[in-house]
């Protein structure tokens, strides 16, 4: 372990808190990049999680997502609702920030483009990820695109979509098959990327394609990328409006319960690399 030290990490206070009973990190960009690039040094396989309200909701009646995001390595404060919800916890989580998937697996691209990184690429209509390819050969010319695939295969392509993937043993792979597939899909394929930081990428691929237009920055500061989402792609209506009221009410009651001591631990993937600076 070269610059990894127990100080470093110590230094540096990732804190794992649970909302609802999912972890949640807290950590600012820097900190995701840092833990990224330590697992690149590691060669270790990475699961990041982008939490949101509706995830975590999910969660609650889907116990297969619910126990994934238990084991992810890294689970980031993706959506507003999460970010209130600590929030309300008082003044220990009162700087605590929005980390927006998009923009995390953004950074990395940006990250695995300096370092000279190995990527692979799963999800998105095929034209989306036929511009994708053009898109990311253009913006970052240093990454070497080892597969990219879309995300409309059938179920028996599965194991030779994953073959390809995981040949050239990606240093990154981006998962974009909506949740929960794409956390299925990484949390079942993890053995055959031991070298691989994976994330679940959601509908980036479609915004970086400009498919889908992310919210103007004002949505964003107010924490209403959700809203904006919502009139642009209605049909999220029923999905949000049988999750989020519910969200808003059961993690303002745990945060006003007082459990909120107890849900502070330390994250267990920082315990491990300190474990592992130690020997
Ligand atoms: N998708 C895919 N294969 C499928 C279903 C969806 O590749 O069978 C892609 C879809 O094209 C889109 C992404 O998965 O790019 C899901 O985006 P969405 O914004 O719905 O993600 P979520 O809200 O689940 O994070």
């Amino acid at each position: 372990m070269n610059n990894l030290s127990a100080q470093n990490l110590q230094n540096r206070g990732v804190a794992r808190a649970y909302v609802l009973g999912y972890p949640v990190d807290i950590v600012s960009m820097v900190d995701a990049l840092n833990l990224i690039g330590e697992f690149w040094q590691n060669h270790k396989p990475m699961h990041v999680v982008t939490l949101n309200a509706e995830m975590t909701m999910q969660s609650l009646s889907n116990n297969e997502l619910g126990q994934i995001i238990e084991k992810a390595d890294l689970v980031v404060p993706d959506g507003a609702g999460v970010i209130l919800a600590l929030r309300a916890r008082g003044a220990e989580f009162e700087k605590v920030s929005r980390l927006p998937g998009i923009e995390l697996a953004a950074n990395t691209l940006e990250t695995a483009n300096r370092l000279g990184k190995k990527v692979a690429l799963l999800g998105g209509k095929p034209e989306v990820m036929e511009n994708l390819i053009k898109v990311v050969k253009e913006k970052y010319p240093g990454i070497k695109l080892t597969a990219a695939i879309n995300g409309y295969f059938k179920e028996e392509e599965e194991a030779k979509v994953v073959e390809e993937l995981a040949a050239e043993s990606p240093d990154l792979l981006l998962v974009a098959l909506g949740v929960p597939r794409q956390e299925y899909f990484i949390h079942k394929h993890r053995p055959k990327f031991p070298n691989t930081v994976m994330i679940g990428v959601g509908g980036s691929f479609d915004v970086w394609t400009g498919y889908v237009q992310r919210a103007p920055e004002t949505y964003q500061k107010l924490h209403l990328e959700w809203l904006y989402r919502l009139i642009k792609e209605p049909w999220r209506f029923k999905r949000m409006a049988g999750t989020l009221p519910k969200f808003a009410v059961s993690s303002l009651l745990e945060s006003l319960s007082g459990k909120m001591k107890a849900t502070i631990a330390r994250n267990p993937l920082q315990e491990a690399l300190e474990a592992e600076a130690r020997k």
